[in-house]
């Protein structure tokens, strides 16, 4: 048996027809860029959010960085303000900040919830902290009310990267609606996939949304008139019509997710490796399922022998990275240790009981191997 990490091709083939057609119906339509797909596209995904604003942008770093941009030109942020971020985010979230010339204060993490440390969070805290980006890494819902509370209590901005959770709950809400904005990817591989780029900010505040909107529109206030130096920055019409199809499907697919984890959760059974603590059903869409070991390669070596292919999400935190040499000499232990350690499992949609036993059954024959 062999179980890639992810097949993008039995991805779509999940729903092939209906995404065929969409396709066809723009291709026919002759209309491409800023259209009905776009436009419906962005009507459902707010509504499924549960906010009152979907803008469509070319791809999930670009929501990113469009909404700090757009929270500079509101006079809301101002070059240099600190942005706190969780250390062991994807590298975009980072991007963004930077970019924007706003400071990104790294925030370490707790080892088996993944959330933000409350202490290290409030320590990091000047009066220059202007937002929090909130990552819902792996597809949990990292957000709480003591995250609230502090947000509110020292004015801070809310934004969540939702790239990793679409469809997570936290209580009756949906992440992407818990704070002032939030910025999606749909990237083909995350659980709510394009054929290609493609991304969104979702919010409640018509001042961020229209802004944003003209920002990523060359800095148009009404066509050719540019107030700012904007950039284009469109989510195109045969994308907008697949994640169209696929938004129908979503909550199936995360539910299969959901059952996946379960079973992980449930016969995974190997003192040689660490699970993050098991989530409410609802917030946690299991995006990656990680998994923690001090024996990384030799696990990931054979997963390999049994026909099991794994990923590592990520080897590198941000503040390491070569791009950040500035950041570079910080010291975010815990943040460093999960790099060393995690591996993520396969978990998708397509995969079978078969495949989802094979996975399990070779993780509880792992050895930790002699030194
Ligand atoms: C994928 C991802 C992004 C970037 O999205 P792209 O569409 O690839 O630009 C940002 N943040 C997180 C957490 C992601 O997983």
């Amino acid at each position: 048996m062999t179980i890639p990490y992810l097949n993008l091709k039995a991805m779509t083939n999940l729903h092939a027809d209906e995404i065929q057609q969409a396709i066809a119906q723009v291709v026919d339509s002759g209309w491409y860029l800023q259209g009905e797909a776009v436009h419906q596209f962005e009507q459902h995904y707010a509504q499924y959010i549960g906010t009152t604003h979907c803008i469509g942008v070319a791809n999930g770093l670009d929501a990113l960085t469009l909404t700090l941009r757009a929270y500079k030109e509101l006079g809301l942020l101002h070059d240099g303000d600190e942005i706190l971020v969780q250390a062991n985010t994807f590298i975009a979230t980072v991007l963004a900040i930077t970019e924007n010339h706003l400071t990104p204060v790294f925030v370490d993490v707790e080892p088996t919830t993944l959330d933000l440390q409350p202490e290290a969070l409030e320590q990091a805290i000047t009066p220059r902290t202007k937002a929090l980006m909130l990552v819902h890494l792996y597809g949990r819902c990292t957000y709480n009310e003591t995250l609230r509370t502090l947000c509110e209590a020292h004015q801070l901005l809310l934004i969540e990267d939702n790239a990793q959770a679409h469809g997570c709950h936290y209580g009756q809400q949906k992440t992407g609606s818990l704070g002032h904005a939030a910025c999606h990817s749909f990237y083909p591989g995350k659980n709510l996939g394009a054929l290609g780029d493609g991304g969104a900010v979702t919010t409640n505040h018509d001042d961020l949304a229209k802004m944003i909107r003209s920002l990523a529109n060359y800095g148009f206030s009404q066509k050719y008139v540019a107030s700012l130096q904007g950039r284009n920055s469109r989510l195109d019409e045969i994308q907008a019509a697949v994640l169209d199809v696929k938004l129908r499907h979503l909550d199936a697919e995360t539910q299969r997710r959901i059952d996946i984890a379960r079973t992980y959760y449930k016969y995974i059974q190997n003192d040689a490796l660490r699970l993050p603590t098991l989530m409410d059903e609802g917030n946690n869409v299991y995006h990656i399922f990680p998994i923690f070991t001090s024996h990384r390669d030799a696990l990931q070596q054979h997963l390999s022998e049994h026909g099991i292919q794994t990923l590592i999400h990520y080897p590198i935190p941000p503040h390491q990275q070569a791009c950040y040499k500035e950041y570079n000499q910080l010291s975010l232990p815990v943040t460093e240790q999960l790099a060393h350690e995690e591996l993520s499992l396969p978990l998708n949609p397509t995969m079978t009981d078969e495949e989802v036993a094979h996975i399990v059954a070779t993780l509880n024959t792992f050895r930790v191997p002699h030194a």
